[in-house]
């Protein structure tokens, strides 16, 4: 299965996609991932991409295209993949379309502004692996600590309040039009995110079960 998970911040698309990765046994991508990862070890990469990310903007579409091109390109991608937080923008999609690789989807969770808003106060992210908690909706098992890993939780810098409403906002002007974009490859499924993970999770296998 290759597919792609759309969805403004906070929706729930990396909580999704390590569920499904799990369930179908197939890597997720998370550029966000990627690009955090490179901040923390000071790559090139991670130095351009640092003003972009700290002010809740895209990181120009050539970075995030290479990104994705190399990761592709590895062994484990043969079998299916999950991409979480790519493409972002109509010139990213068209950039996979153009390496030939075709989706089975593009599943849209949907969830109000308002609501993403009140979520992200409480998201946590393991600082080693970079995997997903809520101090409400997904707690780990032991507070502040990652069941997967062991490492720290700690707050995103980008999801301080004025830094998501930019990200909300960049979501609605670049990244929402792929819906229509992938809606007309007939592609496109989309699901009402809920409180409950697990009643998010019941809909999105529902939808991945269809195609
Ligand atoms: P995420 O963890 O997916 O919310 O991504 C965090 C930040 O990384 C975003 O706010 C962007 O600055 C950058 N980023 C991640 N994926 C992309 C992408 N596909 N295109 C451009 N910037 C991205």
């Amino acid at each position: 299965m290759k597919l792609i998970l759309l969805g403004a911040p906070g929706a729930g698309k990396g909580t999704q996609a390590e569920i499904i990765s799990e369930k179908y046994n197939i890597p997720t991508i998370s550029t966000g991932n990627i690009i955090r990862a490179a901040l923390k070890e000071g790559t090139e990469m991670g130095i351009r991409a640092k003003a972009y990310t700290e002010r809740g903007e895209l990181v120009p579409d050539e970075v995030v295209i290479g990104i994705i091109k190399e990761r592709l390109a590895l062994d484990d991608c043969k079998e299916g993949f999950i991409l979480d937080g790519f493409p972002r923008t109509i010139p990213q999609a068209q950039a996979l379309d153009n390496m030939g690789i075709a989706v089975d989807a593009a599943l849209s969770i949907e969830v109000a502004d308002s609501e993403i808003v009140k979520r992200m106060s409480g998201r946590r992210v393991c600082a080693s692996c970079g995997a997903s908690y809520h101090t409400e909706f997904k707690k780990p098992e032991r507070e502040g600590i990652c069941n997967l890993c062991g490492g720290e939780l700690v707050i995103r810098k980008d999801d301080e309040a004025e830094t998501v409403k930019n990200r909300l906002k960049v979501y609605h002007e670049q990244t929402e039009p792929l819906k229509s974009y992938y809606k007309a490859q007939g592609k496109l499924l989309e699901v009402e995110g809920q409180d409950k993970v697990s009643d998010t999770t019941a809909l999105v296998l529902g939808a991945l079960s269809e195609i």
